[in-house]
């Protein structure tokens, strides 16, 4: 979608603040997809739009999508950048992107759950630079290639890593972000889930951001009030936003 189209849907659905976080793969299985934008013309776009529409604070925010050769070359980009918000994904697991199903094949669900989980953790630790994690425990969303469910899986199993990773970002003065597009991909959680949640905020976590994940006009704040539900569920009191990579808090409910 444009991002005109993005900021009228916005308006439309009485969203206030809007995060563009266009993807940046710097490292990428697939050779024919090419993730590289134009930061000139994507910064002047997003000053046009903060123009055009000044009901909406328009927050310029990138996802990086983490790979061990590809970090140098992250941060470059973002240091040019100055972005307000940079979010770190891990989107490709042992030189596999996950969407494809390619990472699962030959794997037992207890060998891709913990490669997965183990390879968000020591990204997290060796690349500091971004402001919130982007949708752990995205592997939910590729059960199908294990001939599985997430109600099959003891994620217990998995939290002694989540919880490591967890401190690694609390400590380091990140956050989380609660992604809501598990909802629309049929497999009824958030990213992270519920228990996470509570678990990042028992650990001291109080960043975390909300997002719907769109990439079509339709979905612009998709769950957006469901996802504040949540929040103050797991006890948070706070929503996070961002400018110049420094958390702005807004209080729940008010
Ligand atoms: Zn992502």
């Amino acid at each position: 979608m444009s991002m005109k189209e993005a900021c009228q849907a916005g308006l439309n659905k009485g969203v206030t603040e809007i995060a563009f976080t266009e993807h940046l793969d710097v490292i990428y299985p697939d050779s024919n997809l090419d993730w590289d934008f134009d930061i000139q013309k994507y910064s002047q776009t997003i000053q046009h739009m903060s123009q055009a529409y000044p009901a909406l604070k328009i927050v310029k925010g990138v996802e990086v999508g983490l790979h061990p050769s590809g970090l140098e070359k992250s941060k470059d980009f973002t240091d040019r950048g100055e972005f307000d918000f940079i979010i770190g994904s891990i989107h490709v697991v042992g030189d596999k992107d996950m969407h494809e199903g390619e990472f699962f094949r030959n794997k037992s669900v207890n060998e891709a759950l913990e490669e997965y989980f183990l390879t968000v953790n020591s990204l997290v630790k060796a690349y500091p630079y971004f402001n919130v994690l982007g949708h752990l425990d995205l592997v939910k969303r590729y059960l199908k290639f294990l001939d599985c469910k997430c109600g099959d899986i003891n994620w217990h199993n998995y939290y002694d890593i989540v919880e490591d990773t967890l401190k690694e970002l609390i400590y380091s003065g990140r956050g989380i972000e609660l992604n809501m597009s598990g909802y629309r991909y049929g497999i009824n959680t958030s990213h992270p889930d519920f228990n996470t949640l509570k678990l990042y905020r028992e650990l001291g976590g109080e960043i975390i951001t909300i997002g719907s994940d769109a990439h079509k006009p339709m979905d612009i704040g998709y769950k957006n009030i469901q996802a504040v539900e949540l929040l103050q569920g797991a006890k948070f009191k706070y929503l996070a936003g961002f400018s110049k990579q420094i958390p702005q808090f807004y209080k729940i409910g008010s």
